[in-house]
């Protein structure tokens, strides 16, 4: 199969396995970096030019979209989507991942357990949002943070008015939660493929710090998983429409509750926790369903 692989940077570990992956199983594997595309918007014959080359041949592509170009990124996915190259996750459902409170509402509207959250604009009543939550302590997170970058506990009723109140002063967006303290600074990261769980490790965060991102000194070790949290791993990426993706658990007194799904889950900390062969896996998934035209959405929406 001629296979793209959207992504900026070829070097980083999981662009390298992903590719590595696909030519062990014989595949014509490319490198496309989104930001050097050009695409034309043409009624009938969408175009993308890459480096005055023309883009065209592809079975499928992986993207691998930043947080950061997300807006552009997807806008090169859904001209290949246009041109009926399939994409192992959808533009639109890229999109819906990148805002933590549409991903909420979606995973709220099919019953997926989720830490209770709040989301108001207004931040001149903070007290009422606290309570809202739960009561303190809260977790604090802005709505396009990505790295456990602007997640902020909130310890007492205080504190987390004050820290409501300054982002509300830097008119930025956040949504107020219930901190699930039992979970003990620790989450699962599950990565799915498909309608499975492949590989799955525990995160701790660095002492002191209930936030376990990797990115933010956290460890990662091998875990397994009950059922009930395979299930919510599961369905939660059904919902976001992802066919890869990673999906952050928490472990609560309440049963398995969703923190996020990340479209773009790095590799590198999940194979070297668990010894699986992720990439592997999804390449395999692209050999099994990739259908030229078979976009579901074709860019839509
Ligand atoms: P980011 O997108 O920046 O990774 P997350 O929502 O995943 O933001 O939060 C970062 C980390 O903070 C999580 O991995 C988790 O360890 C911790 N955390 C986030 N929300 C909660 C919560 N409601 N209760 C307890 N810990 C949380
Ligand atoms: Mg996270």
């Amino acid at each position: 199969m001629k296979i793209a692989l959207l992504c900026r940077n070829a070097d980083l570990y999981s662009h390298k396995r992903i590719v590595e992956a696909g030519k062990e199983r014989g595949h014509d594997i490319q490198i496309v970096n989104h930001l050097r595309c050009y695409i034309n918007i043409t009624a009938h014959r969408p175009e993308i030019y890459y480096g005055g080359e023309k883009l065209e041949g592809f079975d499928a592509i992986i993207p691998r979209i930043g947080a950061s170009v997300t807006f552009f990124g997807t806008a090169v996915l859904r001209q290949f989507e246009m041109m009926g190259v399939w994409p192992l996750n959808e533009s639109v459902a890229i999109t819906r991942s990148r805002d933590k409170l549409r991903s909420l509402q979606l995973l709220a509207r099919r019953g997926v357990g989720l830490p209770v959250t709040v989301f108001a604009h207004r931040t001149s009543d903070p007290e009422t949002l606290v309570e809202m939550a739960g009561g303190a302590p809260v977790v604090i997170k802005l709505l396009e943070g990505t790295q456990g970058i602007g997640v902020v506990l909130g310890e007492t009723p205080k504190s987390a008015e004050s820290i409501i109140q300054a982002f509300g002063g830097v008119k930025t967006n956040i949504l107020v939660q219930e901190f699930v303290k039992e979970a003990g600074g620790e989450d699962i990261r599950c990565l799915v493929v498909g309608d499975k769980v492949v590989a799955s490790m525990l995160r701790k965060g660095r002492e002191g710090d209930f936030r376990s991102n990797l990115h933010r000194g956290g460890s990662a070790s091998s875990v397994k998983i009950t059922p009930a949290e395979r299930a919510t791993a599961v369905q939660a990426a059904k919902v976001m429409g992802l066919n890869v993706c990673g999906v952050d658990l928490l472990r609560s007194n309440h049963g398995p509750v969703v923190m996020e799904v990340n479209s773009s889950p790095g590799l590198e900390g999940v194979e070297k926790a668990t010894g699986k062969d992720v990439a592997g896996n999804i390449i395999e998934f692209v050999e099994k369903f990739a259908t030229p035209g078979k976009t579901r959405t074709k860019g839509k929406g």
